[in-house]
């Protein structure tokens, strides 16, 4: 077998065998097969697609390309939360917290800022001395002490992956369902949950901007994890909006902060409820009141115990301003009165990205105290000269630069309505719908 004989059976609209996309998997990981035919596959893939089965055996093998983890050692069971990416989306930071106080342990392995969209380790790095790199030692045995960890993927994981998914940025071969269900659940599976909850965002923020192909790739999801034997739910949720009002790493960590305190956006403290109750579902734990959780402290101190044990300044969770802060706040105002009926999420992130909240490369550095502050969201009834949104800069002139953007991301119409953020549940007995 040879990587030309992938390359052209996929093609041809043929189903690889195990053993060819084994090949295909040790050749990306090793380097034996060069990106010119990796890169041809990858196009013939997003074209062709994928059936289920090749679709779990190409998970299953890069799963096993690298390290996996063994959380066996951790008692109860285990049950992971990911989202595929938005913007504004600090849920895990409210939602792992929240769910370890209810007594249910969090091993979560999280990534950085990508492109348009956020990453967790990145935020979480806005809060003095947090230390994301942890040894899979430590990071076990601090979820067996304190019940939460959350840390960067080590780079021995998933090899194949990070090969492939290089390779798909540079090749618009990203929004391809079979490949982003095999990047995500390889990960999913290395890191060794029992139980995978995921969030597939959905809209123009996301990766899948529509809610049949959103659906689609959380059914691929569910499919993949229950064909491994992990249980797996999908929600699937808005992203045609910036999930809460902050987007930018420390503003982000200031409002889940402010949600673990029951002070939080209806929008994510809603996700975060709804999210966390699947996750204690999925853990076989008994139902808890998590909203008290958020109102008697109980949420919060487990965030701040989870920042002490990895080094950082838990303080940050009784003062905010201890979080770094962009110098200018400059406002963006409503031309004209009605009801917002657009805050386009992408836009939005590529406003926050221009201002250095965000990076193109894995190592490029970012400005951890800048982003957008929305005072509006879609439905909200707006005046003319009343703040749209609050810019979060490190120069006036950087503010500036992003001001006709940020404007120009909202659409103020005579009506509008709020929009569903639930749309789907997605478990191995079919698809619920949560928006009618
Ligand atoms: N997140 C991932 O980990 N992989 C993808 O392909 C898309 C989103």
């Amino acid at each position: 077998m040879t990587a030309l004989d992938l390359i052209r059976e996929k093609r041809d609209g043929q189903a690889h065998s195990d053993a060819g996309i084994q090949f295909l998997v040790r050749g990306a990981t090793d380097g034996s097969i060069p990106d010119y035919q990796l890169a041809a596959w990858l196009m013939a893939v997003r074209l062709r697609g994928m059936t289920e089965v090749e679709t779990t055996a190409l998970t299953l093998a890069m799963a096993a390309s690298g390290r996996q983890l063994d959380l066996s050692s951790i008692p109860g069971r285990k049950v992971d939360k990911h989202s595929t990416g938005g913007v504004g989306d600090k849920a895990t930071l409210v939602v792992a917290p929240l769910v370890a106080a209810a007594g249910v342990p969090v091993a979560k392995l999280s990534g950085r800022a990508l492109g348009h969209s956020g990453g967790t380790l990145d935020k979480l790095e806005s809060i003095a001395g947090f230390q994301v790199d942890l040894s899979i030692d430590r990071f076990i045995d601090q979820v067996r002490r304190i019940g939460i960890a959350i840390a960067g993927q080590t780079s021995d994981m998933v090899p194949a992956d990070r090969a492939l998914y290089a390779l798909r940025d540079a090749t618009a071969t990203v929004d391809s369902v079979p490949l982003i269900a095999s990047s995500v659940m390889s990960k999913k599976l290395a890191a060794g949950a029992d139980a995978i909850l995921l969030d597939v965002k959905c809209g123009r923020g996301a990766f899948i901007a529509t809610i049949p192909e959103a659906e689609a790739l959380a059914q691929a999801l569910v499919r993949i994890g229950t064909n491994a034997g992990r249980e797996t739910v999908a929600y699937v949720t808005d992203m045609e909006q910036p999930l809460g009002r902050a987007v930018g790493n420390a503003l982000e960590v200031n409002e889940a902060i402010e949600t673990l305190a029951g002070r939080g956006p209806t929008d994510l403290e809603m996700l975060s409820l709804r999210l966390g109750a699947e996750m204690l579902r999925l853990a076989g734990h008994p139902p808890v009141d998590l909203r008290r959780l958020l109102t008697d402290g109980s949420a919060l101190r487990k965030f701040a115990e989870l920042i002490a044990a990895q080094d950082g300044d838990p303080r940050v969770t009784e003062d905010t301003s201890r979080l770094p802060a962009a110098p200018v706040q400059q406002p963006v105002t409503a031309g004209a009165g009605g009801y917002v009926a657009r805050a386009d999420a992408l836009e939005i992130a590529l406003a926050g990205k221009a201002l250095g909240a965000g990076r193109d490369t894995k190592s490029a550095p970012i400005d951890l105290a800048v982003g957008v502050v929305l005072e509006k969201k879609i439905g909200d009834p707006v005046e003319a000269g009343e703040v749209l949104a609050v810019i979060h800069a490190r120069t006036a002139a950087a503010a500036r630069n992003v001001t006709e953007r940020i404007a120009a991301a909202y659409t103020v119409a005579s009506q509008a309505q709020p929009i569903a953020l639930l749309l789907r549940r997605v478990t191995k007995s079919g698809v619920e719908r949560l928006d009618t």
